[in-house]
């Protein structure tokens, strides 16, 4: 991605990646990777989990798994612009927090059901043979259940890496 291109994507999420600089002195961050070809940075955080901001993917050492979930929300922040904070950043902060108490299950809310059908319809296009027909691209959900193997994260998580 080009100097100017990367530039133009940071204004059109600019309130994302204010917050997203802001979050870097709060959330004890442990290493930064940035992509170059996709503009987006990778950082390892001290907190359990994954957020997206922006161009800011952060995620604990533990939690890599949940890079090609975070993706999808990068999609969705490509999609809303200054929106994404009040349309996903917000609800799905909130839904994170309260989902196990309402007794449902994470991809019911539609920040989360929207990067599912977003992530079914676009990977598998994509995917290769060995992936082909697999409905269920686990890793764009956190319960340890819908996770598939290791081998599958790390098969989808280099694709959408590379
Ligand atoms: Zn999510």
């Amino acid at each position: 991605m080009g100097v100017l291109k990367f530039i133009i994507k940071f204004i059109w999420e600019l309130p994302s990646n204010v917050l997203a600089i802001l979050l870097f002195f709060f959330l004890g961050v442990d290493k930064f990777d940035f992509d170059k070809k996709k503009g987006i940075c990778i950082v390892t955080m001290s907190y359990q989990g994954g957020l997206t901001l922006g161009c800011f993917i952060f995620v604990s050492k533990e939690s890599y798994h949940l890079i090609p979930h975070e993706m999808g929300h990068i999609r969705q922040g490509w999609c809303t612009s200054w929106l994404y904070l009040l349309v996903i950043g917000l609800p799905s902060l909130i839904w994170c927090l309260v989902y196990k108490s309402l007794g449902k299950p994470y991809d019911w809310f539609y920040t989360e059901r929207w990067l599912m059908s977003r992530a079914t319809s676009e990977d598998v296009r994509t995917q290769n043979s060995e992936l082909r027909g697999k409905r269920d691209f686990g890793c764009w959900l956190p319960g340890a259940d819908a996770t598939g193997t290791a081998a599958e994260t790390k098969i989808k998580t280099n694709k959408l890496l590379s």
